[in-house]
């Protein structure tokens, strides 16, 4: 595995389907085993939490960067290697994305939206060209794709948009892609210094 860490968007809450969890446990257990550093918004709810936990579980390690104002609600997630409490939701995400060397985006709410769309125009805007990956279990991200796809159709994005990501059908796919990536710069002394 040539990456060393991976920031994880995806919902504070578990979602009606079972595979979400299930699929969330599987990534936080790969994680752990393959040696690649967890990096997450820090929160011990919902899909979060369970990647967290399965990431530990598995003997990994998990880096968590949350805002004070949710640190304040007491929802953090007490048992991580290692909790940045930032100011603002701009720091958290600013510190996320220095400290990752990819992008992995599971199921999620508006927030999972929000983290996901940013970075896809980071990258767009060529801020960055760190891989970013969308785990389209059980089809949860079919409205997040057909809203890109309209996009180019209306003539609001060049159809390269489509190649800011890539969409993975489930956590085993995900981790042999993974697996194969070529050695490219490493964010770990970024994570050193978090
Ligand atoms: P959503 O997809 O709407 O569930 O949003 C996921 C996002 O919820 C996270 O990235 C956070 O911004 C936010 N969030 C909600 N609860 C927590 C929590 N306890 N800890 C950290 N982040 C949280």
């Amino acid at each position: 595995m040539q990456i060393s860490s991976v920031a994880v968007f995806c919902g504070s809450r578990f979602g009606v389907r079972p595979e979400y969890a299930a699929e969330a446990r599987k990534l936080g257990t790969a994680l752990g085993q393959a040696g690649v550093r967890l990096v997450y918004g820090g929160g011990h709810v919902g899909l979060m939490g369970a990647v967290a936990d399965a990431t530990l579980a598995a003997g990994g390690t998990v880096t968590g960067v949350i805002p004070s104002f949710l640190h304040d609600r007491e929802i953090m997630h007490e048992g991580v290697t290692d909790l940045t409490v930032t100011e603002s939701m701009h720091d958290r995400k600013a510190l996320m994305f220095a400290a990752s060397d990819a992008f992995v985006v599971m199921p999620g709410g508006l927030g999972t939206f929000d983290e996901t769309i940013e970075i896809m125009t980071w990258r767009q805007l060529r801020q960055h060209d760190k891989p970013i990956y969308i785990v389209n279990i059980a089809g949860w991200a079919d409205a997040l794709l057909a809203m890109v796809d309209a996009c180019i159709t209306d003539g609001f994005a060049a159809p390269t948009a489509r190649d800011l990501f890539e969409v993975m059908p489930d956590v085993q796919t995900l981790m042999a892609t993974l697996a194969a990536l070529p050695a490219q710069a490493s964010a770990r002394d970024t994570v050193a210094t978090l």
